[in-house]
Order: C-alpha cells, then sequence, then structure tokens
C-alpha cells in the first residue's frame, strides 16, 4: 500500500515539476534553510486529510503538501507507519521570489554652480540680479510685466522654491503673493516662522502665459540664475514646491510622489519636496502631507512649531 501511495506520490510530483519547468521554473537545488510559508496541496489530494477528491481511493497512509516559500518544498509526512520520507527543497526561480523595493538613487544635480571648481568667485544677489537685467533669454520675457527675483532674507537657513510667477506675482514683482501664496505665508508662520526668515524664489522668474508650466527650454534658460541664488544664500533646507520645482532641482523626470515627504541630497545640502501650494488649493487633503513635510524640515531647522504663530497654526 504504501509503496502505491509513494509511486503514485513520485509520478504526481515528477508532473509538478515537469510544469514548473515548462513555466521557466528549471533551477533546483537543496536548501533546507526555508520552510515556513502558505501550503498548497497536490492536486487530487486535500490537504493533511488523505482523501482523494475525484476517485474515492483512500490515502490514509500520506499526505502530501507543496509550501512556498525562498524554496517550494515537496513533503511527505507519514501519519504513522510509514518511514520518514524526505522533504525535497526546491528553490524558487528568481522571477518569483520577494521583491526587493528599490531604492531610489536620484542623480545628482548636474549643474556645475555645485561643484566647488566652478562656482563664480564672489557672486552676490545684486550681480546675479544684475546679471538678469531686463532679460530677454527666453520667450517668456515677452509676456511679463515684471521680472520676480525673490522675496525674503538672502541669508536664511530655509529657502522655498516654487516653478513660476502667476498673475499676482507679475503685477507686484514678488513671488507668492496670490491665493497660493497666501497659503504659502500661513505654513510658513504654522512652523513658527514668518516670510521674512525665508527666502522665497522660482525656477522661471517670469509669469508663463495662462499660468502654463515652464517649458524645459524656459527652464533650462533661466534656473542657473536659481542656482546661483542657492549658491549664495547657501541654506541648511530647501524645500521644493511643486514637481516642477523639484525635477529641476533634482534633475530627474521622475514624478513628485516618488520622492516627496523623503529627503534628497541637492549638492550637499538637504532638500524636502512637496506639494505646491496652488496644488492644495484644488487639493485640501493633500495639506496633510505637507504639513507631514514641513515638520521634518522643522525637526531639521530645530523649529518648534507656533513659536511666532498667531491664528495660522496648521494650514487649514
Ligand atoms: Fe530671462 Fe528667466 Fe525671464 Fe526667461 S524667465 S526672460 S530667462 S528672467
Amino acid at each position: 500500500m504504501a509503496d502505491r501511495i509513494s509511486e503514485s506520490l513520485q509520478q504526481k510530483l515528477s508532473a509538478r515539476l515537469a510544469f514548473y519547468k515548462d513555466i521557466g521554473i528549471d533551477l533546483f537545488y537543496r536548501d533546507r534553510t526555508s520552510m515556513s510559508r502558505p501550503t498548497a496541496s497536490i492536486e487530487g489530494l486535500s490537504p493533511r486529510t488523505g482523501e482523494s477528491r475525484d476517485s474515492g481511493v483512500e490515502y490514509s497512509a500520506a499526505v502530501v503538501d507543496i509550501e512556498i516559500t525562498e524554496s517550494i518544498t515537496v513533503s511527505m509526512m507519514p501519519e504513522d507507519t510509514l518511514p520518514k520520507t524526505p522533504r525535497i527543497p526546491v528553490p524558487l526561480a528568481p522571477a518569483m521570489q520577494k521583491p526587493v523595493a528599490p531604492k531610489i538613487v536620484l542623480p545628482a544635480p548636474k549643474s556645475g554652480l555645485f561643484d566647488a571648481s566652478d562656482k563664480i568667485s564672489g557672486d552676490s544677489m545684486l550681480k546675479i540680479r544684475d546679471d538678469i537685467g531686463d532679460c530677454t533669454r527666453c520667450k517668456l520675457h515677452k509676456g511679463r510685466n515684471k521680472i520676480v527675483f525673490a522675496d525674503g532674507d538672502p541669508k536664511a537657513k530655509l529657502v522655498f522654491v516654487g516653478e513660476g510667477p502667476g498673475r499676482d506675482e507679475d503685477m507686484q514683482g514678488l513671488p507668492f503673493v496670490g491665493r497660493a501664496g497666501k497659503l504659502l505665508t500661513q505654513m510658513i508662520e504654522a512652523m513658527g516662522l514668518q516670510r521674512t526668515d525665508v527666502y522665497i524664489c522660482n525656477v522661471v522668474k517670469c509669469r508663463p502665459p495662462e499660468n502654463r508650466l515652464p517649458e524645459p527650454d524656459e527652464i533650462k534658460t533661466c534656473s542657473p540664475f536659481l542656482l546661483r541664488q542657492l549658491e549664495v544664500i547657501d541654506p541648511k533646507v530647501i524645500v521644493a514646491l511643486g514637481a516642477c520645482a523639484a525635477q529641476t532641482l533634482l534633475q530627474t523626470t521622475r514624478g513628485i510622489s516618488h520622492f516627496r515627504g523623503q529627503w534628497q541630497d541637492f549638492g550637499g545640502r538637504k532638500l524636502m519636496a512637496t506639494y505646491h501650494p496652488a496644488y492644495l488649493l484644488r487639493n485640501p487633503p493633500a495639506k496633510a502631507d505637507v504639513w507631514k513635510d514641513l515638520q521634518m524640515v522643522m525637526a531639521e531647522l530645530g523649529l518648534k512649531r507656533g513659536a511666532k504663530s498667531t491664528s495660522a497654526g496648521k494650514p487649514s
């Protein structure tokens, strides 16, 4: 009886191994290190009962399990009289092993401005503004009213970088003064700071028409000024507001959701990418994520929430 069962099981096992080979699993070796995962019974036998589901033949002497772990293990476990048969571990092919989450490694900024050997000697905000002049380097100059250079403290430890001026900013010549700007101001105050404590600027300094995103050629032309500004300020933390700023500074095309909320390296400085305030106006639930990101920034800067804030509190 036992021989008959054993022979039947071996046939089933052979058929199963052939199946694995058919689907590309043909690397088998013995490995007894991993034997503790979910089980699946061989077709025709219900697990651990020894009863056939289709033939009525009794298999009271043995139960067959296939354990799926880092290896697939076929075991034959006699209930009483049969001698113990060896467990035969079969490894999974690499494609079936537990996937390891890839570590996100963003490329270092390629701008030479962050290479010590290429720094502009004696650079200053005045010089940068002077160099911009009445700029016509890219097509954005055609529709602008005012160049929006920056606002805040040029010695700030914290810099916010947005994508570009909107209508209100274009009229006033200051960044983040419209509705989104008011929300940013609230967030800054919720961090226990004032706008004058931080530095605020954009990737491009002229308003894109209809508030569209800056185009690659415009970013390429204008962003060197931003990089020079950051180099002169030498902040401890940079907060990139929105995908355009984050992708420009990190030189990546990855979506912001891939790295939002995680510290990134920017030329030896810490960079936190988070959602743009204009996005928060359209998607208020995302404020909670931004607030989490800003709390990480506060911790990095040693800030206590609301030290100077009055009514702003957590952005609402
Ligand atoms: Fe010049 Fe920048 Fe304005 Fe383009 S966006 S015109 S590069 S200042």
